[in-house]
């Protein structure tokens, strides 16, 4: 429920983040647990959802397991109790492994497109396989929807050094269009359980307009940076906003605000996905995609609710009642997070706590700050922390 206290803190239940890359096993020198919880405590995140392409993957049950038990020592060593879930990657070698995680894993990871790692399923028999029996065995399904045919064709037809704006061309709208349209229709064959990551066109909304029409169980995130970025960002901030899937223009990024006031976008994902400045300085081809934001998104709401683009009501649905719903979660009354909505602040590289230390909304003067973050009854004061 919100609340508004008497000194303007506004209540809002502990933020879930159903989209992380703490790269923890094999990236530490990116980001680890003990970074990252702190990180997500400051941007009022109590429970995190990571994803398997670590090294190596999590994509058998050993693998899973022993992510599990760094990452609880990791947590121990910092003090912070932060829930957490993990996604099983799907992985054609080692499809006899889902059975096993049926209980252990918050649902399988399918990369229709290679992103980081080398994780990808891109044939047809595979993806049948793994959708059938995920609905078989009730786990969800959760895609990065990216067409690996169309990107490897549109890679294609360029070659040279290029400058970094042609990420949003080689990884175009079409590209995420088709691999919604295929894992939507696998859904209606198998009755599979969908989420979908980081939608980020109106094409792949208008598929999901649809899809939900239908009755499906169909659900969409969307992330800070296709939210408040777009393809004009390249020029300033080059290979810092090189992720995916990439950039759009404007009128996609007005196409998720109107998605989420209508009900279509369920979720925001900050797929907080840390990299070095060392390594986002390098040319494009040699740079790498993702981005961090966990510290970020609950302000960049907040001053989108200022400018009148979403409600109060939008931004609960966004950041934890809708993924309570999707993924059955219980609801936590000792956590909470208290923001100051008339707290005018500029995000800073140097206030940050995630291991990379810097934030492509570096500058930005944004209005609604989470101050106290409450998990499991204990108490961070994030002016201290
Ligand atoms: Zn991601």
């Amino acid at each position: 429920m919100i609340e508004l206290k008497k000194n303007k803190l506004l209540k809002l239940p502990g933020l879930i983040d159903l989209h992380v890359h703490f790269r923890t096993p094999g990236m530490e020198y990116k980001e680890d647990w003990k970074t990252a919880a702190k990180a997500s405590i400051k941007g009022g995140y109590t429970t995190v959802f990571d994803m398997p392409n670590t090294i190596p993957p999590t994509v058998t049950e050993i693998a899973l397991l022993e992510k599990k038990s760094l990452i609880d020592e990791q947590l121990k060593e910092v003090g912070i109790p932060l829930r957490y879930y993990l996604f099983f990657g799907a992985d054609k070698h080692h499809l006899n492994e889902i059975k096993k995680i049926k209980n252990k894993a918050i649902g399988i990871k399918v990369f229709m497109g290679c992103s980081t790692g080398g994780l990808v399923i891109d044939d047809d028999e595979s993806l049948h396989s793994i959708f059938k029996l995920a609905a078989k065995e009730n786990i969800l399904v959760a895609v990065h929807a990216e067409d690996e045919q169309r990107l490897k064709d549109n890679a294609k037809k360029i070659s040279g050094p290029q400058s970094y704006s042609i990420h949003s061309k080689i990884r175009d709208e079409s590209a995420a269009e088709l691999a919604v349209a295929k894992a939507i229709q696998l859904v209606r064959l198998y009755g599979t359980r969908l989420y979908i990551l980081h939608v980020s066109t109106y094409q792949e909304i208008d598929l999901i307009a649809q899809a939900k029409k239908e009755g499906l169980p169909v659900f969409a995130e969307t992330t800070p940076h296709h939210l408040f970025l777009n393809t004009s960002d390249y020029q300033k901030l080059e290979g810092k906003v090189v992720m995916n899937p990439p950039l759009r223009t404007i009128e996609h990024q007005k196409a998720l605000f109107t998605a989420i006031k209508s009900g279509i976008i369920d979720t925001i994902g900050s797929d907080h996905a840390p990299h070095t400045l060392e390594e986002k300085a390098k040319s494009y081809g040699a740079c790498p995609s993702g981005v961090p934001g966990i510290e970020t998104t609950l302000p960049l709401l907040f001053e989108a609710y200022h400018q009148n683009l979403l409600s109060l009501d939008n931004i609960l649905d966004l950041t934890s009642r809708r993924a309570k719903k999707i993924f059955n979660l219980p609801d936590h009354t000792d956590d909470y997070v208290l923001v100051d909505l008339s707290l005018s602040k500029r995000v800073e590289d140097k206030d940050l706590s995630t291991k990379c230390k810097w934030s492509p909304f570096a500058g930005r003067l944004l209005r609604g700050w989470p101050v106290t973050t409450v998990l499991k009854g204990h108490i961070y004061d994030l002016s201290k922390l």
